[in-house]
């Protein structure tokens, strides 16, 4: 029954898109590029769980940066120390995909390594203007394999 259930999970990541399964940007836990790093911030990063943090300029929509939780090993709260400085120190690339990208393309990408989280934008057109990139979200590979079980993974 379980294997069932994963060989259709296996079939379906070829019509499912990443616009199915990724975490909403209101939803995602960032950090703005100005914070600094002081006991409070450091520890709401903590108290989050989450290994990685997009950062953001001025916006939620503008993601510039991510911040892995292993960068702060080395970083005192009693220091305040920009995140910039931090961030401008590792450099972590930023991954970007499209929300019709099919789930199974996406796994390969977060197999060939790289990052494992990705930022998910669409092209808007609709309005007036131009047409502009929207940042709707981010996926990471939990968000795939979790299609692949069809069961919820809980964290530790
Ligand atoms: P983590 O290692 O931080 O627990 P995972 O890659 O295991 O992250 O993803 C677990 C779930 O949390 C996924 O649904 C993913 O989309 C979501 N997620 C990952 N990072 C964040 C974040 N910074 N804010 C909100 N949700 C996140």
């Amino acid at each position: 029954k379980e294997e069932l259930n994963i060989i259709q999970g296996a079939l379906e990541l070829r019509s499912k898109t990443v616009e199915d399964v990724l975490t909403p940007l209101n939803d995602c836990f960032m950090l703005a590029s100005d914070a600094i790093l002081d006991f409070c911030t450091m520890s709401d990063v903590m108290q989050s769980g989450y290994t990685r943090i997009p950062v953001f300029e001025n916006e939620r929509s503008n993601i510039v940066d991510i911040l892995f939780v292993k960068d702060l090993a080395f970083v005192d709260p009693d220091d305040s120390t920009p995140l910039k400085t931090i961030t401008q120190f590792y450099k972590h690339p930023l991954h970007c995909v499209f929300t019709d990208t099919k789930l199974d393309a996406m796994l390969e990408q977060f197999k060939k390594g790289k990052s494992h989280l990705a930022i998910v934008q669409r092209v808007n057109n609709e309005g007036e203007g131009d047409p502009f990139y929207e940042v709707m979200g981010i996926v990471t590979l939990e968000d795939v394999i979790e299609e692949i079980i069809k069961s919820e993974i809980v964290d530790e």
